[in-house]
């Protein structure tokens, strides 16, 4: 398997470099050089096979005999061991596509467990243990840090901005330790990642780490979170009318993920990108105009995105053709103030209890008028943003699985830090 860089297409890589360096050389993205339709003894079955199965189908075909099939599979069968169910809104034309049966409950888990395995493949020959570097809005840290807890030779360093994330997402990233650290920075997400990006192109630090990353800049995360597109449709079955699907989105990772899966040949026929008031790039959709600015705090905190780090995959994917772009896409975004009386009325029409960022799909859903089969994604579990949800739908409303509430006991430890640069290299250097 190939890939090439977002900042220049002929600078090509193996899939092993692209996944242990993460990031192109002048911060350019990887992307997969060839992205050709699956054949037809693929689709022959599609229906009849597990999640797994055509996940390993899928991944085979994109790595195209770069790693050994048994050991392919393996790797894709541990990662993907939990499903996506497909849950129809009453008797609507919109379903759910539940992204959070994972362990730390939300759509990561999956990016986190496919990248944890292959790294650990690719790390196999490697004396030098392989540090993992990782900025959260909320639910990456929680995904990685179970995603590689206990993993050999790997050590993560996992950035949060203090103070907003919500406290049990803080616990997943605080609790674990062992090879797991969670560093407490008094910034935004943004400066989290700035911190990451700079650490990436400092030669002082790589003298003394060999250093990776587990955003989902990193194609090991993006590509298992194409599968799932493929099973949404799977579990729909065979059906006459084009598909919508709405992607609340952050770092377009995901929405990237679909467009992938579409060129793949999956039939998807429009997509939305749901955002909260960052809404950087719906903005671009309806104007042309690409105008990344700082992030702002709203109750869909995985989704408070200023600069989307996938931004650059999208344009790859069209070669930043704004007219080509907008055939596939279209964009919504909604206020904090929205997205409470979106909660209540899913509840009320539905009896379901969404979360703050599949909401927001969902509500897209409602206001696009085509005559579509429309599927939207719950990216997380709503129990992950608690406060939020006793506030809108009710003080024990929102059911508390039993992995989220044993974490309310357990202790957080972590290292504070300012948002300069000086301060996170001098931490690194002396660690
Ligand atoms: C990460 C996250 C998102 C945003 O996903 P991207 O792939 O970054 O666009 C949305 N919702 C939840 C719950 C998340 O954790």
């Amino acid at each position: 398997m190939k890939l090439y860089s977002t900042k220049n297409e002929d600078f090509i890589v193996d899939l092993e470099e692209a996944v242990m360096n993460s990031l192109a050389p002048e911060g350019g993205l990887y992307m997969p050089s060839k992205l050709t339709p699956l054949p037809e003894s693929f689709w022959a079955n599609f229906y009849k096979r597990s999640f797994q199965e055509n996940s390993y189908l899928v991944c085979s075909h994109l790595f195209d005999g770069y790693i050994p099939e048994d050991i392919l599979k393996d790797i894709v069968y541990e990662a993907i061991n939990f499903p996506a169910p497909l849950v129809q809104m009453s008797d609507s034309d919109i379903y759910s596509l539940e992204l959070w049966h994972g362990p730390s409950l939300a759509f990561k888990d999956f990016g986190a467990r496919f990248m944890s395995r292959l790294m650990s493949y690719f790390n196999r020959n490697n004396d030098n243990d392989l540090t993992i570097l990782v900025a959260t809005s909320g639910d990456t840290g929680g995904a990685v840090a179970t995603g590689f807890y206990n993993t050999p030779g790997i050590e993560v360093i996992i950035l949060y901005p203090s103070g907003k994330v919500s406290h049990l997402q803080e616990k997943q990233l605080t609790t674990l330790g062992k090879n797991i650290t969670a560093l407490e920075i008094d910034g935004t997400f943004d400066d989290c990642q700035a911190l990451v990006k700079q650490a990436f192109l400092d030669e002082h630090l790589r003298e003394k780490y060999r250093l990776s990353s587990a955003n989902s800049i990193n194609i090991a995360r993006l590509i298992p979170q194409s599968f799932y597109y493929f099973e949404a449709i799977k579990q729909l079955g065979p059906i006459d009318k084009p598909i919508t699907m709405s992607i609340p989105s952050g770092n377009f990772g995901n929405l990237t993920a679909g467009l992938i899966a579409k060129r793949l040949g999956l039939k998807i026929d429009q997509f939305i990108a749901a955002t909260n008031i960052n809404n950087i790039v719906p903005k671009y959709l309806e104007t042309g105009v690409y105008e990344p600015k700082p992030s702002i705090a709203t109750i869909s905190n995985a989704m408070d995105v200023g600069r989307p780090s996938n931004f650059d995959r999208m344009m790859a994917l069209y070669s930043s053709t704004w007219n080509d772009v907008k055939k596939d896409i279209s964009g919504a975004f909604y206020t904090d103030e929205k997205n409470k009386e979106i909660l209540k009325d899913i509840k009320t029409q539905h009896g379901y209890v969404a979360d703050p960022h599949g909401a927001l799909g969902y509500q897209s859903l409602v206001e696009n008028k085509t005559d579509t089969v429309k599927i939207y994604f719950e990216t997380a579990h709503p129990a992950k943003f608690i406060n939020v949800m006793d506030e809108t739908i009710g003080v024990g409303m929102t059911p508390v699985p039993e992995r989220l509430a044993k974490l309310r006991h357990e202790e957080k430890t972590s290292i504070e830090l300012g948002k300069e640069y000086t301060s996170f290299k001098k931490y690194l250097l002396e660690r």
